[in-house]
């Protein structure tokens, strides 16, 4: 079953402006149910399945998982789908019964590898026109992996060029790496969505404060 990822890429650019502008405690706590009414998804163990993307599914999918006994229903909305024989509230947080395990290598994804460095250049921390940059140039053997590619914004990626860091003297802030799932959470913990359920909240743990 596919994860509804309700923060595409595009959103990326105003989140990372958002908490530049030190204003990450705008993100509103609803008490009518989002559109679409999307129930948040928890690992058996209770905990997102992801912070950011934040795991969501849209309520065909979580109706249908009830249905399947994959998943136990842990809060719902005040909203009911009805057929003549059959009613039911629509589930606003759902828990996989079977725990899914998240200690595989992340993928290397342009996702990833912006996600692992903040959504900031590794060179001057600008959140803007981020791209990619092979730290080894691949003129000179550089790979494109998760140990040689950072974000960089297109000026210092430009200026750069295909040198190497002692040759320019731009030396990353973070020697790149290959993060752990647990760090990559550990990140999106800091891209929280505008909007949250008031019953998602017992479930998620941003590091920011929640305006209640
Ligand atoms: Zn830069």
């Amino acid at each position: 079953m596919t994860i509804k990822k309700e923060i595409r890429l595009h959103n990326i650019a105003r989140a990372r402006t958002k908490n530049k502008l030190g204003r990450t405690d705008m993100t509103e706590v609803l008490l009518s149910p989002p559109n679409g009414r999307p129930a948040l998804v928890l690992n058996a163990d209770f905990r997102p399945l992801s912070y950011y993307p934040l795991s969501l599914w849209c309520w065909q999918d979580a109706v249908k998982a009830v249905f399947l006994d994959r998943v136990d229903v842990v809060a719902e909305y005040d909203s009911y789908i009805r057929s003549p024989s059959f009613e039911m509230k629509l589930p606003s947080v759902i828990a996989l019964r079977e725990f899914v395990r998240q200690d595989r290598p992340p993928a290397f994804t342009r996702f990833n590898v912006f996600l692992r460095d903040g959504f900031e250049c590794v060179y001057c921390g600008s959140p803007d026109e981020l791209t990619f940059d092979h730290v080894i140039p691949r003129s000179k053997g550089g790979r494109t992996s998760w140990d040689n590619i950072a974000a960089a914004c297109s000026k210092c990626n430009h200026r750069k060029g295909g040198r190497l860091p002692k040759e320019c003297d731009m030396h990353p802030k973070i020697q790149p790496y290959q993060p752990s799932n647990h760090k990559l959470q550990d990140m999106g913990r800091r891209f929280p969505p505008h909007h949250l359920h008031q019953t998602w909240t017992d479930y998620l743990y941003w590091d920011v404060e929640l305006n209640a």
